[in-house]
């Protein structure tokens, strides 16, 4: 059994992580991006020592590759607040207030307000290469998170006691034990994979356009979600007169679409879009992601433990990814830290009971808007049920709070008290 390791034994183990070839650490987190950093960051606080091992060098500080806005959900937002970054994020972040979802060519849709559930905001939109400095610099602040970069997960070994993890560095191979393994290695994780769990992959044949675009006259805190027949199409409010461009395009036109110049393009997705945020009038870079589904058959396997797009990879359509891999990641660091044995099954246990309402209410929603925003027909009854959501009080209330974030048992650290 490795026990948890508290302050008094930190400096020996911490010269121990620093100097050794062959290094011991109890929680070893592969893979540092969104998810698996906020772990890490979320472990620092409650004082536990963990080792982050990402294949990637760390990003300079405003490198601008990533054009993502990322609508983080009101819960979200309290459980960075809770981890200590939200008052580094708050002056990039745009509150969003409404919300409209509605369909092209089809009558009925629906408009969800913060007023109406009595807050200030529903969530906010974040640009993701903000959030990644941010996360960047706090983890080079933080005095329990040992790092690795630029180290890859090549294969492992378990034993009773956990994994010997076998690590190539830009410095050579390293092996690595881990009392506790976690998978926060995303889609194509290769912790799943060694641990020979399946995972189940739908491909929507859609990839998601992202950019920001000028507008001709500021969104306030208004966000739209239009279902077309060639794909969903979003915008997410941000300062000023900037917003989030969320453009779905079938597989085969994202070559075209993406080659389009900027006018051009402007014009392809104000068709999309329709008129009622306005005109856009200039539009930024441009990514374009590819949308798959991807489900791991289980969250847990002895002494190891999956999060965020490693367990679940959902489609973008309405914003969830990050905002329930951060409800995975603050839910693990709660069991931790009341924990004396971090591997033990009934942790792993607990974990896999806590997320699961949460994690297959969001499927759910997800895959059944993402078919509906891919499929081409919409038909008189799916407006109908769009005016019966827009309509029915006890509805509205149920998706006013699963949208801000609370479903199943949350984390504590997303809590608050609502009015
Ligand atoms: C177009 C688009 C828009 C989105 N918009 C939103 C939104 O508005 N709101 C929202 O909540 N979510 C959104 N998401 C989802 C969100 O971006 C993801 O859910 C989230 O980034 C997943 O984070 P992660 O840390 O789990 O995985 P990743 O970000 O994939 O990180 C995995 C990390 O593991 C590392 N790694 C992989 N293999 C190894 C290995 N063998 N060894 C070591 N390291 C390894 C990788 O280098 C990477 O850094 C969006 C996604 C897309 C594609």
């Amino acid at each position: 059994m490795l026990p948890l390791l508290r302050s008094s034994r930190r400096s020996a183990y911490h010269a121990l992580m620093t100097n050794a070839l062959d290094r011991i650490a109890p929680i070893v987190i592969v893979g540092g991006g969104l998810v698996g950093s906020s772990l890490a960051l979320a472990l620092d606080r409650a004082g536990i020592e963990c080792l982050l091992v990402e294949a990637a060098a760390p990003r300079p500080a405003g490198a601008q590759a990533e054009t993502r806005n990322l609508a983080l959900a009101r819960a979200t937002v309290n459980g960075l607040r809770t981890i200590g970054l939200w008052s580094f994020l708050a002056a990039s972040a745009q509150p969003i207030t409404r919300i409209r979802v509605s369909r092209a060519g089809a009558f009925g849709s629906v408009q969800l307000d913060a007023a109406e559930a009595g807050v200030d905001a529903l969530g906010w939109t974040v640009p993701a290469r903000v959030l990644g400095d941010v996360l960047e610099k706090a983890l080079k602040a933080a005095s329990h998170v040992h790092r690795m970069p630029e180290a890859r997960l090549v294969g492992m070994g378990a034993d009773p006691a956990g994994y010997a993890l076998s690590l190539e560095t830009s410095a050579g191979s390293r092996d690595v034990r881990a009392g506790l393994l976690v998978g926060a290695d995303g889609t194509n994780s290769s912790v799943r994979a060694m641990l020979g769990i399946q995972a189940h992959v739908h491909d929507y044949r859609q990839s998601l356009i992202v950019g920001e675009v000028r507008c001709a006259r500021q969104l306030g805190g208004g966000a739209s979600e239009r279902f077309t027949a060639a794909g969903p199409v979003a915008l997410l409010p941000l300062p000023e007169f900037r917003a989030g461009l969320v453009l779905g395009v079938a597989t085969e036109h994202v070559g075209q679409v993406m080659a389009l110049d900027d006018r051009d393009f402007l014009a392809y997705a104000q068709a999309r879009l329709g008129w009622q945020a306005g005109r856009l009038v200039a539009s930024g870079a441009r990514q374009a992601w590819p949308i798959r589904r991807v489900l791991s058959s289980a969250l847990t396997a002895p002494r190891a433990v999956l999060v965020g797009n490693a367990a679940q990879t959902v489609h973008p359509v309405a914003a969830q990814g990050f905002n329930l891999g951060l409800r995975d990641a603050l839910t693990l660091a709660e069991l931790l830290v009341r924990s004396n044995d971090l591997g033990a099954a009934a942790l792993l246990d607990a974990y896999a009971s806590r997320r699961a309402d949460d994690r297959v209410g969001v499927l759910r929603m997800t895959h059944a808007l993402a078919t509906l925003a891919c499929g081409s027909g919409f038909s008189g009854l799916q407006s109908l049920a769009l005016m019966a959501m827009d309509g029915l009080p006890l509805v509205r209330r149920r998706l006013l709070r699963h949208g801000m974030g609370w479903r199943g048992m949350p984390p504590r650290a997303v809590l608050e008290a609502l009015p």
